[in-house]
């Protein structure tokens, strides 16, 4: 029944709004968008008397909509209040659309009265026409996943979802409006970051992204660079200016931000930012950030401030006359780089658990300190980079070990490697043997030829009990750099450092070699193992041992009844290994034992360069005497090689013997134990270098060849090839080989 006057016939109900109400309708939905001077008041208002407040605008207004729904043609009861407020004696009130419950992206539906409640306009976003199933067949983690996977590959890790909602996702093309069940889904990062924060809105029955756009409003940015004066190396280098990364740089209320490895920084501040602070905020640069953190002697941080703003680059260079404080911050960060980057090692404050050391300079003494702080005295220690990084790793084998490895045992082994681990990976990392050059007349040298004493009565200084242990280190790092080149470094750097850890987990104290102590030694063929089984070689073995050599470290303290296995540093009792001690004699008659020989007093000679004789070998019993030296066969399964060993010591009773070493490797040993079709590498360029050097090797590789003659000889041919330095040499070698397989 239509009981209005007036109407025309294509706008029923619209002149019961006002006589000059006007109506605008919406191009793709084709209802009503908008509908302004109004001059109407909800029924309960005109003729029920309800005052509009606060609690009843709710209802009363969507209730106007209701009675005058054949003009709105919208769904009163779909309507969810989003806000009413009253703003200058007028009411606002505004509703948004839901379908089956389920929000409607962006639709609503608002309109406006005078305080007593003639309503003025009305506008709409509103969808007449959804027909949607509303449970998703696309999952909440999956429409993550898909949002995260939009992302480049490296940045995925530090997103995740931070809001979510299931609605209809209208889809507005030129001529039609298409209807979506949609997670709408924000991923944010840890650090806040605009550039990647976004909003997905991702089909929930297809799991096809529909859009995404960044969920932060367009702001403005403070960007600078932070950079330093510092000594590169030495505190006698002329001053240098590098960019400081890593460092905080806290942006006037807006928060701080650290600068990246070229040292610049930038921080987004909101819109508002600039007219808060007009013409210039404030940049605090600290030097102290995620990994180091340097203050004065009574631990006061150090700080600049420079004004800043969004329209230009703050820049701040760190200066000062007395530059200890930048060149230790510098130094840190650049070492803590290097050990993450290289080594895969990032410290921890062994002390707070913290990823960052913390260190004071300017002290009044003449030395630097490892701990929580280091302490770094007069100028020369604080600009030494030698000196800075070897406190670090000072910091950083304590954490390894839970406390320093000997120290302040100052005369015990284990103090030598403190110190000489924490010249070594500081040399390592400057690629320079010297340590402490521009601070000290005589800098202390890894590249030396210092002999280990032996362990009874030991009894040198950490320092300089370093040089040789250090040394050693450093002979493998050289051996391995004159085999693979610079990465041969990191190859020594990574045994060494597995070796700490390794060996940190064997009860104190600690040793460099003896097998009757937790020693280095056998951590460091632990380190090499590839297959958890030391009794069938293992790699980088040769270098090992001569680099330990080199400085008199293969030593070992026999009791009486011990066996040892000098390949793998093990002690038995009377059985394993090549062969035992017992009443004052060496003896090879246990199982898997060959035998030893007596060469006599004949002096001092390097163990390397003594002949192996070929006959003369008793299994059952030569006198252990004091200077001499011998030969032992080495067990079965270590095909034709030996040990050649010397008598150091022997108390007066013979209940212990103290023995230096040297193995000789047969590389028939190794190529026995080869699989041919994964030949290993550094096994393969030691069977040519031995190959190439020894009339004797030659003969087992020649024999070795038969026995991966039937892998096409391709191991033999691809060792010789790959990792001879003298290629000329090894040609030959290969083509005697070659004449002497073919030839029956
Ligand atoms: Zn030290």
């Amino acid at each position: 029944m239509n009981v209005f006057q007036g109407n025309d016939e294509g706008d029923p109900g619209v002149s019961r709004l006002g006589d000059r109400a006007r109506l605008t309708s919406d191009r793709l939905t084709g209802i009503p968008k908008r509908v302004t001077e109004i001059e109407a008041y909800p029924t309960v208002v005109k003729e029920g008397g309800v005052v509009v407040s606060e609690e009843n605008a709710e209802g009363t207004f969507r209730e106007f909509i209701r009675e005058h729904s054949n003009v709105f043609r919208v769904e009163a009861d779909d309507l969810r209040l989003v806000s009413i407020r009253n703003i200058n004696n007028r009411w606002y009130v505004k509703y948004e659309q839901r379908y089956k419950g389920l929000p409607v992206h962006k639709a609503t539906v608002g309109l406006d009265s005078s305080e007593d409640g003639k309503v003025g306009t009305y506008a709409a976003s509103y969808h007449p026409d959804i027909d949607l199933p509303v449970e998703p067949a696309i999952s909440l983690e999956a429409a993550t996943g898909a949002a995260i996977e939009t992302y480049p590959k490296g940045r995925q890790r530090y997103l995740r979802r931070q809001d979510d909602v299931l609605l209809v996702y209208p889809e507005k093309s030129d001529d039609q409006v298409s209807y979506h069940l949609a997670w709408k889904i924000q991923i944010v990062t840890e650090e806040p970051d605009p550039e990647l924060e976004k909003f997905f809105i991702v089909d929930a029955l297809d799991g096809t992204i529909l859009r995404s756009y960044t969920a932060n409003f367009p702001g403005a940015q403070v960007t600078g660079m932070a950079q330093a004066e510092v000594y590169p190396e030495n505190p006698t280098d002329p001053i240098s200016t590098v960019p400081l990364e890593h460092e905080y740089v806290e942006i006037e209320d807006a928060g701080t931000t650290t600068t990246n490895s070229a040292g610049r920084f930038k921080k987004y501040v909101n819109w508002l930012w600039p007219l808060f602070h007009w013409p210039t905020g404030d940049a605090t640069f600290t030097l102290d950030g995620p990994y180091a953190r340097v203050q004065d002697s009574a631990g006061v941080d150090f700080t600049e401030t420079r004004p800043c703003n969004t329209t230009s680059p703050c820049n701040m260079t760190w200066s000062a006359t007395d530059r200890d404080h930048i060149n230790v911050f510098y130094h840190m960060n650049l070492f803590h780089d290097w050990l993450a980057d290289q080594l895969g090692y990032s410290w921890k404050n062994p002390w707070d658990g913290t990823s960052r050391l913390n260190a004071q300079v300017n002290h009044s003494f003449n030395n630097a300190y490892a701990g929580n702080p280091m302490k770094f005295g007069t100028d020369p220690f604080a600009r030494s980079s030698d000196v800075i990084y070897h406190e670090c790793i000072h910091n950083v084998l304590y954490e390894i070990y839970g406390d320093y490895i000997g120290w302040p045992d100052s005369h015990a082994e284990a103090y030598g490697m403190d110190e000489g681990f924490a010249d070594y990976f500081s040399s390592s990392f400057t690629n320079d043997s010297r340590h402490g050059e521009g601070y000290t007349s005589s800098p202390r040298n890894l590249d030396n030829n210092k002999q280990y004493p032996g362990k009874s009565g030991y009894n040198i200084e950490g320092h300089t009990g370093g040089l040789f242990i250090g040394g050693a280190g450093w002979e493998l790092r050289q051996r391995l750099v004159n085999i693979y080149g610079g990465s041969g470094a990191r190859i020594a750097d990574q045994l060494l450092l597995e070796a700490h850890q390794i060996l940190s987990t064997y009860p104190r104290d600690y040793y460099y070699s003896d097998p009757s102590e937790s020693n280095l030694l056998s951590a460091l063929y632990r380190a090499a193992d590839i297959d958890n089984n030391l009794k069938n070689g293992f790699p980088y073995f040769n270098d090992m041992q001569l680099a330990f050599h080199a400085h008199g470290l293969l030593q070992a303290v026999l009791e009486d009844r011990d066996s040892f296995d000098f390949s793998t540093n093990t002690l038995g009792t009377l059985t394993g290994g090549d062969l035992y001690y017992y009443d004052g004699k060496f003896w090879a008659n246990n199982y898997e034992q060959n035998g030893v020989k007596d060469l006599g007093g004949i002096g001092t000679p390097d163990l390397g360069g003594i002949t192996i004789p070929k006959s003369g070998y008793t299994r059952f019993g030569v006198d252990a005497v004091e200077g001499h030296t011998y030969v032992s066969k080495a067990q079965d399964g270590e095909q034709q090689s030996y040990i050649v060993f010397r008598v150091t010591d022997l108390g007066a009773s013979k209940s212990t013997v103290t023995v230096q070493y040297l193995y000789r490797v047969s590389p028939f040993w190794y190529i026995a134990n080869l699989n041919t079709k994964e030949i290993h590498k550094p096994v393969c360029r030691w069977v040519s270098l031995m190959a190439a050097g020894n009339k004797h090797h030659l003969k087992s590789l020649k024999t070795a060849a038969h026995w991966i003659k039937d892998d096409g000889y391709n191991g033999c041919y691809y060792c010789l090839n790959r990792y001879d330095t003298d290629t000329h040499t090894m040609r030959a070698v290969l083509r005697n080989l070659n004449a002497d397989l073919e030839t029956p």
